[in-house]
């Protein structure tokens, strides 16, 4: 048996094999070959066989999303078609007399950089898709196609480090936990992990080898342990303690339905943060008051392309449906650091956490705010959503978002489309900017809340990302308690609503400090609702 210790994430047993995440990721050389035409033969073969593989999507596309979502894979193929791009491989291969995949990662090159060069929105999101059916052709050449990894029975997930673009395709049903070499526990796919309530140990360092792929594993959330084939005294206790959460989960189900009240008759409301659709289950199951945070980013992160007003419109249409009245308070796009998007072609930075993120590419690229906010709007006719603005640090941020908000309900209302005119629209509180002007952005808004994660990381100058720094990332600082209490007042004299929905609204041991700050409402992951709920009700 090999004991490997970590970062515990998120609590829970599992038990399973462990099945190392497979990484699409191709590397090209640059060869020199004296057959020409070979290499061309081998650039047609793999055009045919990925323009096959573009039908068979497409065609399941349709099925299961419909013919205007579908039609990405038909824009593909013609994109492998275009004369343009396959004379560019051709000339590459028989003029520098080199090898088909390098031709086409320069052709890739060249055509992406070409497009992200363009004035038009539209244009520069096909260097993305220039890129995806490289990256097809160059999979097909190495008879690698794995891509996102697709598992069979539910296994242990280990990996190097996930970001979180990767944390998100994966299937969640066949997934049993997470293990990962490197990784910060402030990360966003730490918080995922938490989200999906899936037990994941993170920073095991190199100890996690290749060679356990395919062993059977004990991850031990609450401790941060992986027992590899682990020996029988060991299994058995760790079956124990799986039998024993159950239990104690079981237990917390009879919280179900009752209010979260303390003692002395002090409210809160209790609400979860979700990452997609997939999640509205947990909340409903978890009795949740409502969604505090729907990080709607992962939208864009789980596709290969912008994703369309309809698209977003039929996914915020259904959470709203599905929470039947319930508030849902959906988060406008916060890309950038961690979160990063290919097709949206982002710079490289020195310092991303500080950089071109968030609220900052909405105010700046308009046009892809603006078809959020129309989704949004029209999705708002369906239930009871709220919009929340992330990173914000000046009242003229807020006031320049209600001016654009005005002119999608203007556009909206001449295309007589139906929106609700009434949605709450708030902010989140995660810098320091922020709180100091928190006075004065409360008379703007209807709500606050207060991201802890990135607050955290602002106010102790502390990179959340950074695995070595996770001895300094301290929530419970009072400098960081400091500006919550400064927020909630600042709400509180304006007559708004404060809530809190990083990571520490779920921290138990400051859930009495919460309440005699008078926070209105606290968001966590699904599987966190029912014990905060016993917490409060013991308060
Ligand atoms: C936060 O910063 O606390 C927050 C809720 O947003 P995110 O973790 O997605 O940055
Ligand atoms: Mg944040």
């Amino acid at each position: 048996m090999i004991t490997l210790e970590g970062k515990s994430v998120y609590g829970g047993i599992a038990i399973g094999k462990i099945a190392f995440y497979k990484r699409s990721e191709i590397t090209i050389k640059r060869c020199h070959v004296e057959d020409t035409k070979r290499e061309v033969k081998r650039f047609e073969e793999a055009k045919v066989k990925a323009s096959q593989e573009l039908q068979e999507l497409h065609d399941k596309a349709v099925e299961d999303v419909g013919e205007a979502n579908a039609m990405i894979f038909e824009i593909h193929q013609m994109m492998l078609e275009d004369l343009d791009y396959v004379e560019s491989i051709v000339n590459i291969i028989t003029t520098q007399e080199v090898n088909t995949e390098y031709a086409i990662g320069t052709t890739a090159d060249n055509f992406a950089a070409m497009f992200q060069a363009m004035d038009d929105a539209y244009m520069q999101g096909r260097a993305a898709d220039v890129r995806d059916v490289s990256e097809r052709l160059l999979r097909v050449l190495s008879e690698n196609k794995s891509g996102p990894m697709a598992v069979g029975e539910p296994v242990i997930i280990a990996a190097d480090d996930l970001v979180p673009s990767e944390t998100v395709q994966l299937d969640k049903e066949k997934v049993l936990a997470f293990v990962t070499m490197y990784g910060s526990a402030n990360s966003h796919t730490a918080i995922l992990a938490r989200t999906m309530n899936i037990p994941a140990v993170i920073g095991t360092g190199e100890g996690l080898a290749q060679e356990y792929d395919g062993k059977t594993a004990v991850v031990d959330g609450f401790e941060g342990k992986i027992y590899i084939e682990p020996d029988g005294p060991t299994m058995e206790r760790m079956q124990r303690k799986q039998q024993e959460d159950a239990a104690q989960r079981e237990l917390l189900q009879q919280l179900k339905g009752k209010e979260n009240i303390t003692a002395d008759g002090q409210k809160i409301q209790v609400y979860a943060n979700i990452g997609s659709m997939a999640d509205v289950g947990a909340v409903l199951k978890n009795d949740a008051g409502g969604i505090g945070l729907f990080r709607s980013e992962f939208l864009y992160l789980e596709s290969n392309t912008y994703p369309t007003e309809e698209q977003q419109f039929g996914v915020y249409k259904t959470v709203a449906e599905n929470m039947a009245g319930k508030k849902v308070i959906i988060r406008t796009l916060d890309i950038g650091a961690d979160k990063q998007v290919d097709y949206f072609g982002l710079d490289k930075e020195e310092n991303p956490a500080l950089g071109y993120r968030a609220i900052r590419i909405c105010l700046t690229q308009t046009d892809i705010f603006k078809t959020q906010l129309r989704a949004l709007y029209r999705a708002s006719a369906f239930g009871q959503i709220a919009i929340m603005f992330p990173m914000i640090i000046s009242v003229e941020e807020v006031r320049k978002i209600k001016g654009i908000i005005e002119e999608v309900k203007a556009e909206l209302k001449a295309e007589g489309i139906q929106f609700r005119e009434d949605v709450e629209t708030g902010i989140m509180i995660e810098t320091p900017a922020a709180v100091m002007v928190s006075r004065e952005l409360a008379k703007e808004v209807d709500f606050f809340s207060v991201g802890t994660n990135d607050l955290t990381q602002y106010t102790l100058a502390v990179d959340r990302q950074n695995e070595k720094l996770d001895e300094f990332y301290d929530a419970h600082h009072p400098a960081v308690l400091a500006m919550i209490r400064m927020a909630a007042e600042s709400a509180h004299a304006e007559g708004k609503w404060i809530g809190i929905c990083g990571e520490l609204a779920a921290d138990l041991s400051l859930t009495k400090t919460f309440l005699s700050m008078g926070i209105d409402e606290l968001s966590v992951s699904p599987g966190m609702v029912l014990p905060l709920r016993k917490v409060i009700r013991e308060s």
